[in-house]
C-alpha cells in the first residue's frame, strides 16, 4: 500500500492536503495530529466519504522518541506498505516582540516546525532512499522568506525549513525523491482566526485571505508524477 503522511493533518491546511492527495493520487493517508483526536477522526471520515482510505496517527512531531516509536510501530503493523509522501505541515505560532520573547516561545515554535521536519523526515529517509521514489513537501510561510516583525521565532523556524529543503533536495534528487517547500501568505484557518482580516487583506495582492484548498492544490501537484523535475 502506498501511503502519505501529513503532519498536523487534523485541521486547517493539513486537513485539506490530506483530503486532496487522497482524492487526487489515491494515497492511503496517515493523518498525524498532536491532541485533537476528534478533528483527526473527522479528516479520516471526510477522506473515506470521498472513497479514499486513511487512518489517524497521533504523535508530537517535536518529540523524536514519540515520532520514531509511532512510525516504527506503524511499519511493524504494515510491513508491505511504504510512506512515499511526507508533508511536514505541523506548525504553531507564538507571536510577540523579540525583546520580550520567552525561551519557551522560541523553543516550541522552532521545535515543532524545524525539529519536527528533522524528526519525521529523517526517521523515514532510509526506507525512502531504498524505495527510490518519494515526495517531501514542507509547509513554510512568507514569514520564512521575507521575515515578519513580531514573528522572529516563526520566521527563523520557517527560514530554517526553507534552507533545509534546498539542501536535502540536492542531496537526494538522484534517487527520484523531490523536496519542496510551499510558503503561503494568510490562509483562513484556526491559526489566523483572531487576526484583523480587514486590515491585513489590504497587504495581499488578491485583497483576500487564501483558502486551505488553494494551498492543498499546489501541494497535490508537487506530490504528483508531473512534478518530478521540480526540487529544492
Ligand atoms: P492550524 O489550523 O492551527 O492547525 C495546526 C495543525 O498542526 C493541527 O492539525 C494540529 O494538531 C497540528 N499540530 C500542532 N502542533 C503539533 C505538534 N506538536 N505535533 C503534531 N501536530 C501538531 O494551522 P494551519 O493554519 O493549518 O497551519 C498549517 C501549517 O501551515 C503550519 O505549519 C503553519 O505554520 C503554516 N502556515 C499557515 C498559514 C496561515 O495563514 N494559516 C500561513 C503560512 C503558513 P491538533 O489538531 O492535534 O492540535
Amino acid at each position: 500500500m502506498k501511503c502519505a503522511l501529513v503532519t498536523g493533518g487534523s485541521r486547517g491546511i493539513g486537513r485539506e492536503i490530506a483530503i486532496t492527495i487522497a482524492k487526487d493520487h489515491n494515497y492511503h493517508v496517515l493523518v498525524n495530529y498532536a491532541s485533537n483526536s476528534a478533528a483527526a477522526d473527522e479528516t479520516v471520515r471526510l477522506i473515506k466519504e470521498n472513497g479514499g482510505s486513511a487512518e489517524p496517527l497521533p504523535f508530537r512531531v517535536e518529540n523524536k522518541e514519540a515520532v520514531t516509536t509511532a512510525l516504527n510501530k506503524w511499519h511493524e503493523n504494515n510491513p508491505e506498505s511504504i510512506i512515499e509522501v511526507i508533508i511536514n505541515n505541523a506548525g504553531i505560532t507564538k507571536d510577540g516582540l523579540f525583546a520580550l520573547m520567552e525561551e519557551e516561545a522560541w523553543d516550541s515554535v522552532v521545535d515543532i516546525s524545524l525539529k519536527g521536519f528533522y524528526n519525521v523526515t529523517q526517521s523515514l529517509m532510509q526506507k525512502l532512499l531504498r524505495h527510490r521514489y518519494g515526495r517531501i513537501v514542507n509547509i513554510v510561510s512568507l514569514s520564512g522568506t521575507k521575515g515578519n516583525p513580531g514573528q522572529v521565532n516563526y520566521s527563523a523556524a520557517k527560514g530554517g525549513m526553507i534552507a533545509a529543503t534546498k539542501a536535502l533536495g540536492q542531496e537526494i534528487a538522484k534517487r527520484k525523491i523531490t523536496v519542496n517547500a510551499v510558503a503561503p501568505g494568510f490562509i483562513t484557518t484556526d491559526m489566523t482566526k483572531d487576526l484583523p482580516v480587514d486590515d491585513l487583506k489590504k497587504l495581499v495582492p488578491a485583497n483576500r485571505f487564501g483558502e486551505a484548498q488553494e494551498v492543498a492544490d499546489l501541494v497535490s501537484f508537487l506530490v504528483s508524477d508531473k512534478a518530478g523535475y521540480i526540487t529544492g
